[in-house]
């Protein structure tokens, strides 16, 4: 039992960085209504499951999970089961609510609001934390809660993730996104600078901006500011000492963001630009709004610009369609862009999208695997080679926990990072040694301050 809560709620999460966030501003906002943390469900008062639906496979967890709850909630009527995210989207809480009756509150993604309604509705909250708000309102304490930590994080979390941009307009034929969590809307820049600003207070030291074609930031707002003008105003939050932004779009990405990675000090040098497959046809039937000669161009210009950093990417095997020879042009294309990172996906058909409307899931799930798995083997040649360049280097790491008795943190081109090291090193900026190379991490050791010695990325 939470010693400083009569109440306790717990928030399972699955996904994306954007669930996660949108997690961390519910738990906080619990905690304004007298919920402590706890992370056993059968503990809790309040249970929510903040979902993800962009795979098959993580809709299936969710039906796990839910019939897990469901017997919980017939041994203890009185817990309040929350389901949020993009399982519920903008409009699928009628369908669900048939479906999973014993389901007591239904949220879209980003907001908690209707959970927070419901605990107040039904006299559900700590009376005596409500008292010790009685100089502001509620509603603007829930309001506030939105930009701290809630107490499991507290103290103990270095990086944040910060939703910037919420939904996507795009409407690319294999995903599901823009029907879960609508069409997209920016966030006012004071909004999210007062987020950094007191997310820095709290000890965080790295933020990402997140956004689904982050780059798109303030196109739909009147202020004039695009994210190349957010990133400079975020550089100057005293405490943050670094700033990564996700996801770009190829067609989005330009020459001004381009400058304000490269001459922005704490905006990291690691670019997420997924290109999704390197065949023409493919794309076009993806959506996707870009050639892959258009893809290629780009990343001469960010190589241009930007010579040491990290391009990382995202690519589905097996799409509709796709023939073997398709799939090469993708192969061929990782090997000649050796990228930093591939994020690989098996296609995965999802419900009222283009895709799964006019076209055939036609490529055998064996065929996906198979294709993946070249893929992946690929990749860890190409990083293998690519991290020999950083033994024997100085790299700086941000420091965020410990891990198997040494210190774990990341390069400002994103790169794992083991060292080990003696005091507490937490929220530090750290000088390691780098003794050992392999294609997903690094070890080494720290070293004293050495600013001139450290690899530039
Ligand atoms: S850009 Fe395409 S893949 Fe990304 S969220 Fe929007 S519709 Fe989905």
């Amino acid at each position: 039992m939470n010693k400083t809560f009569g109440k306790q709620y717990h928030i399972w999460t699955i996904g994306c960085q954007m669930n996660e966030a949108d997690s961390r501003k519910l738990g906080a906002q619990l905690e304004t209504l007298g919920y402590g943390p706890t992370p056993d469900p059968d503990e809790a008062d309040v249970v929510v499951l903040n979902t993800c639906v962009v795979r098959q496979q993580a809709e299936n967890k969710i039906y796990g999970r839910l019939g897990s709850l469901k017997t919980i909630k017939q041994r203890r009527p009185d817990l309040v089961l929350g389901l949020m995210g993009c399982l519920v989207g903008v409009k699928e809480s009628p369908a669900l609510q048939e479906k999973f009756p014993f389901v007591d509150v239904f949220m879209s993604p980003s907001d908690g609001g209707p959970l927070l309604d419901y605990l107040q509705e039904h006299d559900l909250c700590e009376a005596v934390l409500l008292q010790e708000q009685s100089t502001r309102s509620l509603r603007d304490a829930i309001q506030d809660a939105g930009n701290v930590l809630p107490l499991d994080q507290r103290g103990a979390a270095i990086t944040a993730h910060v939703p910037v941009v919420l939904g996507c307009s795009h409407a690319c034929s294999f995903c599901i996104i823009p029907y879960r969590r609508g069409g997209e809307r920016s966030r006012p820049s004071a909004d999210v600078l007062r987020e950094i600003e007191s997310l820095a207070g709290q000890g965080i030291r790295e933020v990402m901006l997140l956004g689904q074609i982050v780059d798109r930031y303030g196109l739909d707002l009147d202020e004039g500011i695009g994210l190349a003008g957010l990133l400079a105003r975020a550089n100057k939050i005293d405490g943050i000492h670094r700033i990564r932004f996700l996801t770009s779009h190829p067609n989005w990405m330009n020459d001004k963001l381009l400058d304000a990675v490269a001459e922005l000090d704490k905006v990291c040098p690691h670019l997420e630009v997924p290109v999704q497959s390197g065949n023409d046809e493919v794309l076009a039937n993806m959506r996707r709004g870009y050639t892959s000669d258009d893809y290629y161009r780009l990343v001469d210009r960010i190589r241009a610009r930007l010579p040491q950093a990290a391009l990382n990417t995202d690519i589905i095997v097996g799409f509709s369609g796709e023939t073997d020879e398709q799939f090469m042009d993708t192969y061929r294309m990782m090997q000649r862009l050796q990228f930093d990172k591939v994020h690989i996906s098996t296609y995965s058909p999802r419900p009222k999208t283009v895709a799964v409307r006019k076209m055939t899931d036609n490529v055998t799930m064996a065929e996906k695997t198979r294709r993946r798995q070249m893929l992946d083997d690929l990749q860890k040649e190409v990083l293998t080679a690519k991290n020999a360049r950083y033994q024997n280097t100085l790299v700086e790491v941000l420091v965020e926990k410990p891990e198997k008795e040494r210190w774990f943190g990341r390069t400002p081109d994103n790169r794992l990072v083991y060292f080990e090291g003696g005091e507490d090193l937490v929220g530090q900026l750290v000088p390691v040694q780098i003794d050992w190379v392999g294609p997903y991490s690094l070890i080494g050791r720290k070293r004293q301050h050495a600013n001139a010695e450290l690899l530039a990325v």
